[in-house]
């Protein structure tokens, strides 16, 4: 991306070119303000590039739910299980797990499951707006989201996750036997059910996206530094001086949108609110011989299966081992077995493996919006497990903030404080 500083000090500049960051920048650029984004890598090469591409309009499960606890041991002890915990990291987890049970009780659902909603709610339409022009138009597919089960029982509409969904008019349906080899063909028998979450969206190649939409920003004039951020400190007029591995930057407005790496430098600010990096990871199947027609949950496994352009994805787990902990591939080489397990006829010969943080609050709300005690400092990150589907219209509202429109969503559930 091309680099200029002799440019004035743009209107806002976004720290992280994740789709978070991107899409904000898009937004902002509709509205006319003048953009300026850093990133120490080049767009989408975060969390943003290696998900599962599910567009879910209508995720409002937050991933704490009441008797969560209650599976955790199990699988805990689980090497295949979905969940990690490095035991040298366990002390430093605690908080943020003892926060992540208390956000799981029942009376506060209802306004979580909400405050998602009206961030997921536009996304398909969104990407769709933004991808105009891009040439990459084809990267969102229509979808269904397949929630597939062993025991044809465990698809009850009736268990409460399914319950908040079909209170908010998600459209669903529960397919058995031959209806479900009619939407999926492949999948093997030993899958007895399925619940379908219907008009939903699917990503070809998430972090395709994030990069076209980039290249589009930098056309219609935003800037690119690519620089490491290192420290932010506010002035006595109101701006931002933002110091990076090759020297400050002037900024007047700035968005944090570094995902899982905004902790540490909100952290230095004294701005504490509960993060944890939710390590997942992903296999991609060069030659896979089958292909998926929709976005398929393993809900016993936790993990997401879907056709892309470069092949079968497999993504999920998550593993707390801290931000900087090197990968450990073995969480993603298990989605070989049990991907095998789903489709006999997948080969799983060839692959890619790729690890990337989930930026993860305790209640699966995002922290958007001011910053108490900072001018001219907005926060927009937290997305967790729905990041890719929430970015756009994290974009519009972090836009309608700074342009001094009305958000359109009440504001109060993504409070930056709201942990105390
Ligand atoms: C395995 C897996 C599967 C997922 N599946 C889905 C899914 O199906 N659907 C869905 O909606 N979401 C999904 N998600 C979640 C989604 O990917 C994330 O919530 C989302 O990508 C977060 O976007 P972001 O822009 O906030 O962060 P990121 O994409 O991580 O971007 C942060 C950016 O900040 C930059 N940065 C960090 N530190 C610095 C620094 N010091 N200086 C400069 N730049 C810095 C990074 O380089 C990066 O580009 C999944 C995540 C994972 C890991």
């Amino acid at each position: 991306m091309a680099e200029d500083t002799a440019q004035a000090t743009p209107d806002v500049t976004i720290l992280g070119a994740g789709i978070v960051g991107i899409a904000t920048a898009l937004s902002l650029t509709e509205r006319g303000f003048k953009v300026a984004m850093i990133d120490r890598n080049p767009p989408a090469e975060g969390a943003s590039y290696g998900n599962a591409g599910s567009l879910s309009p209508w995720s409002c499960v937050p991933q704490s739910m009441p008797g969560v606890w209650k599976s955790v041991p199990k699988w805990l002890i689980d090497p295949e299980g979905p969940v990690a915990l490095r035991i040298g990291y366990a002390a430093k987890f605690l908080p943020w797990a003892v926060k992540f049970l208390q956000a799981g009780q029942e009376h506060r659902l209802p306004t979580i499951a909400d405050a998602m909603l009206a961030l997921t709610r536009p996304t398909v339409t969104l990407y769709r707006h933004h991808l105009e022009g891009t040439g990459s138009e084809n990267l969102v597919r229509d979808s269904v989201y397949v929630h597939v089960y062993r025991n044809g029982d465990d698809a009850d509409l009736s268990n409460l996750a399914w319950r908040m969904r079909a209170e908010r008019q998600v459209p669903l349906e529960v397919v058995k036997g031959d209806a479900l080899r009619e939407v999926e063909p492949a999948l093997s028998p030993e899958f007895e059910a399925a619940v379908l979450i219907k008009q939903q969206g699917r990503a070809l190649d998430p972090g395709g996206i994030g990069k076209a939409l980039a290249a589009k920003a930098e056309r219609l004039g935003v800037q690119f530094l690519q620089r490491s951020v290192e420290k932010l400190t506010p002035r006595a007029d109101g701006a931002w001086r933002i110091d990076t591995d090759v020297g400050p930057v002037d900024a007047n407005k700035v968005v944090v949108a570094m995902g899982a790496w905004s902790a540490k430098l909100m952290a230095d600010l004294g701005v504490t609110a509960p993060l944890e990096a939710e390590r997942g990871y992903h296999l991609v199947f060069k030659n896979p011989g089958v292909s998926l027609n929709n976005a398929i949950m393993n809900v016993e496994q936790k993990f997401v299966i879907s056709s892309m352009n470069a092949g079968v994805r497999c993504a999920g787990t998550a593993e707390f081992a801290g931000i900087d902990a090197a990968p450990d591939y073995r969480r993603a080489r298990v989605f070989g077995r049990l991907a095998k397990r789903m489709f006999p006829d997948l080969n799983i010969d060839d692959f890619d493996e790729w690890m990337g943080p989930r930026p993860s609050t305790p209640d699966s709300v995002p922290y958007l919006g001011d910053v108490p005690g900072f001018a001219n400092l907005f926060a927009a990150y937290g997305h967790g497990h729905t990041g890719m589907t929430m970015g756009p219209q994290t974009g519009e509202i972090i836009a309608r903030l700074i342009a001094g429109e009305p958000p359109e969503v009440d504001m109060a559930p993504y409070r930056i404080d709201r942990f105390g």
